[in-house]
């Protein structure tokens, strides 16, 4: 029998992590596996002393780091300071901790809107450090970067093996529906839930010309779960629909909008922040590994995202 494996999720109750978790519980988990969830209420990752008190408890052989400060791009245009320090003492205890338990793979999360703001397109894994990041979100965004600095110094110091995947914007169930601060997706789909319940206008942010990549959280979840099975580059690799499959947020509102057979007024708030026009990535690599993944189609894994949000709506963060 194969040696047991024990893989730590940290960030385990949040959208990715839920995903994650729902994959594993639908077929993904092999025997010799043992899956463990957790969040901040298990450990406080920004603390080292609660990091390492964790770690010797579940003793991980492999761990996915999902657990950060996360929002979108009107959480990020408030807290900045907050994002850097809060991820980079995060980033740090959980790298620094699974070195010293000996964890022999980590897998992190990076995000496309970490890349350069002056770039040319699309964006490939080469280009991280190659600009400065968008104003609206440069704390999360350097913080993010940092990793992919730990994990080469982990790499070449040490000869361990942790990488890190580049999500698009991320979108399913157990998404934070927060208004003010959750992302667009979640957002919209929490503003026409209550447009419906209350007849009001269905509000969309800005102008709905920018553009954006979205990954169902569940499609990720099976990627990231191939990449800590089977990638074993230290470079990360962006996850990531195809860039025909981009769409403006307008077009993201749409499909919204027919998820939830909305047929009341829309109308665009021009004086709310468009933050990045686009950051439109390049799925090349994935695709060199990956010729045949199938990602689930926009309109089902909306339509999905939806009815969860309805049925859980009492539950939901939001
Ligand atoms: P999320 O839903 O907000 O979940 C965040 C998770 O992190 C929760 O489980 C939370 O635990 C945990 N956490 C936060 N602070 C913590 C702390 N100090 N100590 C321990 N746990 C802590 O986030 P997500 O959207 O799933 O994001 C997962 C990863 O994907 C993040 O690294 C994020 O940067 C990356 N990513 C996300 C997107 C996106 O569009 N959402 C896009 C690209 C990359 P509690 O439940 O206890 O609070
Ligand atoms: P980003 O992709 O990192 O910029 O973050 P978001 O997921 O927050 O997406 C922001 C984009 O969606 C901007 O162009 C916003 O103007 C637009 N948007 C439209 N309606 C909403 C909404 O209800 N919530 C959020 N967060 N953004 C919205």
């Amino acid at each position: 029998m194969s040696e047991k494996q024990v893989i730590l999720v940290t960030g385990g109750t949040g959208l990715v992590g839920k995903a994650i978790e729902y994959v594993v519980q639908n077929g993904e988990k092999q025997p010799n596996e043992e899956w463990i969830f957790v969040s901040s209420k298990d450990a406080n990752l920004s603390d080292l002393a609660s990091t390492e008190a964790m770690f010797e408890k579940y003793k991980p052989t492999q761990v996915i780091h999902l657990a950060a400060m996360v929002g979108g791009l009107f959480k990020n245009l408030k807290y900045n300071l907050d994002f850097f320090r809060t991820n980079i003492q995060i980033n740090d205890n959980v790298l620094a901790t699974s070195y010293k338990f000996g964890v022999k793979k980590v897998v992190s999360c990076l995000s496309t809107c970490i890349f350069p703001d002056k770039t040319t397109y699309p964006i490939n894994e080469k280009m991280i450090h190659n600009g400065p990041p968008h104003d609206s979100n440069f704390g999360y965004s350097y913080a993010k970067r940092m990793i992919d600095v730990l994990n080469k110094g982990y790499n070449k110091q040490k000869g361990v093996n942790y990488t890190a995947v580049i999500p698009t914007n991320v979108y399913g169930p157990h998404d934070n529906f927060e208004l003010e601060d959750g992302h667009v997706l979640p957002g919209l789909i929490n503003k026409v839930y209550c447009a419906k319940r209350d007849g009001t206008d269905f509000v969309i942010w800005g102008t709905g010309s920018p553009r954006r990549q979205f990954i169902y959280s569940r499609d990720l979840a099976r990627l990231m779960i191939w990449v800590l099975r089977n990638y074993t580059e230290i470079e990360p690799i962006i996850l990531s629909v195809s860039e025909e499959d981009e769409v403006s947020i307008k077009e993201a509102a749409e499909a919204v909008l027919k998820a939830a057979d909305f047929k009341g007024n829309v109308v665009f708030d021009t004086s709310k922040s468009d933050g990045q026009f686009k950051k439109t990535a390049s799925n090349e690599k994935l695709r060199s590994y990956l010729p045949d993944f199938k990602f689930t189609p926009f309109d089902k894994a909306i339509k999905e995202t939806v009815e969860w949000f309805e049925t859980n709506y009492e539950t939901a963060r939001k």
